[in-house]
């Protein structure tokens, strides 16, 4: 996906600068879909930004777009509905996984599947708790929980942390569509030369586009804030 003007400056500036890379945001959605992406009905990305409300075009990668359809076209998927998984079961030793203990979520039937291989897919939170449930003689505080730090510093996003500002210059620029994506900073921090007192480091997201019609809005409700201090 392409970066704006502005970006493109930005990115200049902070190379020559601060010596830190801009690049464009990391991201699995569709820009030229090959022939194994149509053939799972899935197409180009519209550059709407619309993905939060979920993909109609199958342009952004999710298991409902991507994987699960190649699942089913193996003819050999079988897909359990209302089952919320309680706990990975573990071989007679106590070592591998062997299969997942569910509960029907209206009839509250349990009942256990088993398979070679186990992923266990279900977000930060939902994965966590399972494992803390697959409790055993060898695992007794959670599967895979040797260290106890399952549940523990869980990590998210800061979000809207930063600044903003109007850019002045780079009217005759446009661009194409509402692009489904921002600017990257990797490894801000704690790179090359730049030792902090913690460790490991922090990227920044971000990005310049046109103002729409909120831009009033946000003016008033800035001019709002700065007469309140
Ligand atoms: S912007 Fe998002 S929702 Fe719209 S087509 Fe692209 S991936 Fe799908």
């Amino acid at each position: 996906m392409a970066m704006t003007a502005p970006e493109l400056h930005l990115k200049k500036s902070v190379a020559q600068k601060l010596n830190r890379p801009i690049t464009i945001g990391r991201v699995a959605h569709l820009t030229k879909p090959q022939p194994w992406h149509t053939a799972l009905g899935r197409a180009t990305c519209q550059f709407r930004n619309r993905c939060s409300r979920g993909c109609p075009f199958g342009a952004y990668f999710s298991s409902l777009a991507a994987t699960i359809p190649a699942a089913r076209q193996t003819n050999r998927l079988t897909i359990v509905h209302n089952a919320i998984v309680k706990e990975i079961l573990l071989d007679s030793q106590g070592q591998k996984a062997k299969g997942v203990r569910v509960i029907d979520q209206n009839t509250m039937e349990v009942r256990e599947f088993y398979a070679k291989v186990i992923f266990l897919n279900a977000g930060t939170i939902g994965s966590t708790s399972i494992l803390m449930n697959s409790k055993s003689a060898r695992f007794p505080n959670g599967l895979g929980n040797d260290s106890d730090q399952l549940g523990r510093n869980l990590m998210d996003h800061h979000l809207s942390v930063g600044a903003r500002a109007d850019i002045e210059g780079f009217e005759d620029d446009y661009y194409f569509g509402a692009r489904p994506n921002a600017l990257y900073i990797p490894r801000f921090r704690n790179w090359g030369n730049d030792k902090r007192g913690y460790l490991r480091g922090f990227g920044y997201q971000g990005g310049a586009s046109r103002a729409d019609w909120s831009r009033g809005q946000l003016k008033r409700d800035s001019a709002l804030i700065l007469k309140q201090k």
